[in-house]
């Protein structure tokens, strides 16, 4: 069995020997950004391509701002607290996502609350989220307050999932309607867009991941992203140790967190950047020759809304049940192709065991189903 996708994923990539989910990849100016970088001797959190990356990402994205952090996580995490998420909160989002989602939520003491996803996008799914409140809570005074706890729902986190746009516009005006700050999870659609905006502009902040195996990488780096100008600075602020500006003195206002990118990292961004529509262009060849190949199969390429660009940033098709699922990462990994399943749902997880959650059909079906295969991008031209 799967012979035919097995030899198609080696012919695609020209070989035999082990083919990885998803390779970085340095041809650009990224050996003579990090020279610049150590010689200025500025390798820490100030320096000038830190400036220019957040410069670069504000304005390729279309947000007014962008704020440079130490990776995906810290972004979430100071996201949620530029929504007033503290002990006690909670927090809408999918069952199906990384697991940096949840974790970020819990950092703030609050509690997270699992909605379904869409089957198509494998994102946030309007509708659910729509029913979820409509049945579960009331507002009260500009807050909407979950009937079952009595807690309060301050934000909601949907998540871009393998950088295709989930329906992002239906999710805001919920938000909007519900007084819930909306926080886009776009750690993997960078390059994305939703009706040719690019994600996390339709919430009150955007999220961006650069971890290595994400399209663009900084070794380990995120971003927040914003048109809103005093998050913007309450951002910046609370990611460098919320210290007050001064020549010498060493005064600070709150509790912040050392969670800026260092210069070096943004280094390596700066010229990844460069070469994100090329990696975008040559990854969107991979999945329309996937697209071609599995019509001809018995398993589902999964495909962007007709309304969005995805950055296809990895591929993923649908087994027919758990049972072939088992079989094809059997077949596929023993013979050197990397191939995973999506990740187990939170709801499951031991930390998030006890967390509401609702009816989650499409996301158990997609547990079930998806497998991601070789993304990586294959040449440049
Ligand atoms: C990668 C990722 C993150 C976390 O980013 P890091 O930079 O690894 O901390 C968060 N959410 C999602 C959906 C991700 O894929």
């Amino acid at each position: 069995m799967f012979e035919d996708v097995i030899s198609f994923i080696q012919n695609t990539y020209k070989t035999k020997e082990f083919i990885p989910l998803h390779e970085p990849r340095f041809i650009g100016n990224e050996k003579k950004y990090l020279n610049e970088c150590i010689d200025s001797t500025f390798v820490s959190s100030a320096g000038k391509f830190v400036d220019e990356f957040e410069e670069k990402i504000a304005s390729y994205t279309g947000a007014k701002y962008a704020i440079a952090t130490s990776n995906g996580t810290s972004a979430l995490h100071v996201s949620l607290l530029l929504a007033n998420v503290e002990q006690n909160d909670e927090v809408i989002t999918q069952a199906l996502t990384f697991v940096a989602t949840c974790n970020a939520i819990r950092y703030c003491g609050a509690q997270p609350i699992f909605v379904d996803v869409d089957r198509d996008t494998m994102g946030l799914s309007p509708s659910a989220l729509k029913g979820f409140l409509e049945n579960n809570t009331t507002v009260k005074k500009q807050q909407c307050v979950n009937n079952k706890t009595g807690r309060v729902i301050k934000a909601c986190v949907p998540m871009h999932t393998f950088g295709h746009p989930c329906r992002i516009d239906e999710i805001k005006d919920i938000c909007n309607k519900y007084y819930i700050f909306l926080i886009e999870d776009a750690a993997e659609s960078v390059g994305s867009f939703y009706k040719d905006k690019h994600t996390g502009n339709f919430g009150q902040v955007g999220v961006m991941s650069f971890n290595g195996n994400k399209i663009i990488t900084a070794g380990g780096g995120g971003c927040i992203v914003t048109s809103d100008k005093r998050l913007a600075k309450k951002a910046k602020h609370l990611t460098m140790t919320a210290k007050v500006p001064h020549k010498w003195d060493f005064n600070h206002d709150m509790v912040g967190y050392n969670y800026r990118m260092p210069n070096l990292n943004a280094a390596l961004l700066v010229a990844q950047l460069e070469n994100l529509d090329n990696f975008i262009h040559s990854k969107r060849k991979l999945a329309n020759m996937y697209e071609d190949f599995f019509k001809a199969t018995d398993y589902t390429f999964v495909k962007e809304l007709a309304e969005c660009k995805s950055n296809y940033w990895l591929n993923s098709i649908l087994l027919q049940n758990k049972q072939q699922r088992d079989e094809f990462l059997n077949e596929a990994n023993s013979q050197n192709i990397m191939s995973r399943p999506i990740w187990t749902l939170m709801n499951k997880l031991p930390m998030f065991e006890y967390a509401q959650f609702d009816d989650l059909t499409n996301s158990e079906w997609l547990e079930e189903r998806v497998v991601n295969i070789p993304s990586s991008v294959i040449n440049m031209n």
